[in-house]
């Protein structure tokens, strides 16, 4: 089966709305709008409406970097998966390991958003990995196959009709640290055969899996000939338009 290739930017905490504004000129000069890749830019959720609204009726997607399950009341600072739907989100990242380690997201919470997510037809970019002390210990098959596993319990075949799985090894997240391709080739096939296992084949097979940890021009191309891995979740590498159009033109 072919997977298009997804090439998603996660700015986090960066880009005010002129800041991301002036990127995105900057993107669209560059793109043809018939990329091979799908091109998706998450924004921080300030500029959330101002990017939708530039990008609307061009090839480039929007997704948000995180979603709370509800979908109003009474949540202070929270921001809902009715109201992304609404500034036109397609896909929401669920689960980053920023959040994880500095926000305190658990497999629960993971799997409560992406329930939400389902629900309201936006598609979960599930970013799961280990840490170094679980890759030196060898638990990395262990650690990836528990977060996926408890994160998608009791949610297929529904509200799951469309998933994107993201690879993040955290010792490799904004650290100049990459795995090697050997490396996230078999951590990716791993997490598809177990994406089978728990849901059906035809799911795992259109499942975009994406390796992210310090991608960048120089090692997208190999990462991207791996058969197992169908594009990248970018961080420090997207704040430039220019590095950003390099991954995407891999
Ligand atoms: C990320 O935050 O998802 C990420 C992969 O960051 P970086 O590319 O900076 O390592």
């Amino acid at each position: 089966m072919t997977r298009r290739p997804l090439i998603a930017a996660n700015w986090k905490m960066h880009q005010t709305v002129p800041e991301a504004l002036t990127f995105l000129d900057h993107l669209l000069a560059d793109l043809s709008g018939d990329e091979e890749a799908e091109v998706v830019i998450a924004p921080p959720f300030t500029a959330l409406e101002a990017v939708g609204r530039r990008l609307d009726g061009t090839s480039v997607q929007v997704a948000a970097q995180n979603v709370y399950w509800e979908d109003q009341g009474a949540f202070t600072g929270e921001v809902s998966p009715l109201m992304l739907k609404q500034l036109g989100c397609r896909y929401v990242i669920i689960g980053h390991s920023e959040r994880r380690q500095l926000f305190g997201e658990t497999d629960e919470t993971v799997r409560r958003r992406l329930r939400a997510a389902g629900r309201h037809e936006l598609t979960p970019i599930l970013c799961v990995g280990e840490t170094k002390e679980d890759r030196e210990a060898g638990r990395t098959d262990d650690v990836i196959t528990g977060q996926i596993s408890r994160a998608l319990e009791g949610l297929y075949p529904d509200p799951l009709r469309e998933l994107v799985v993201a690879y993040e090894p955290v010792w490799a997240i904004g650290t100049g640290l990459t795995a090697t391709v050997d490396q996230a080739q078999e951590a990716q096939a791993h997490l598809r055969l177990l994406l089978a296992r728990i849901t059906d084949k035809g799911l795992a097979n259109r499942t975009r899996i994406l390796y992210g940890g310090s991608v960048k021009p120089e090692n997208i191309l190999a990462l991207m000939a791996m058969p197992d891995v169908d594009g990248a979740l970018v961080g420090g590498a997207s704040l430039s338009a220019d590095s950003f159009t390099g991954i995407i033109h891999f």
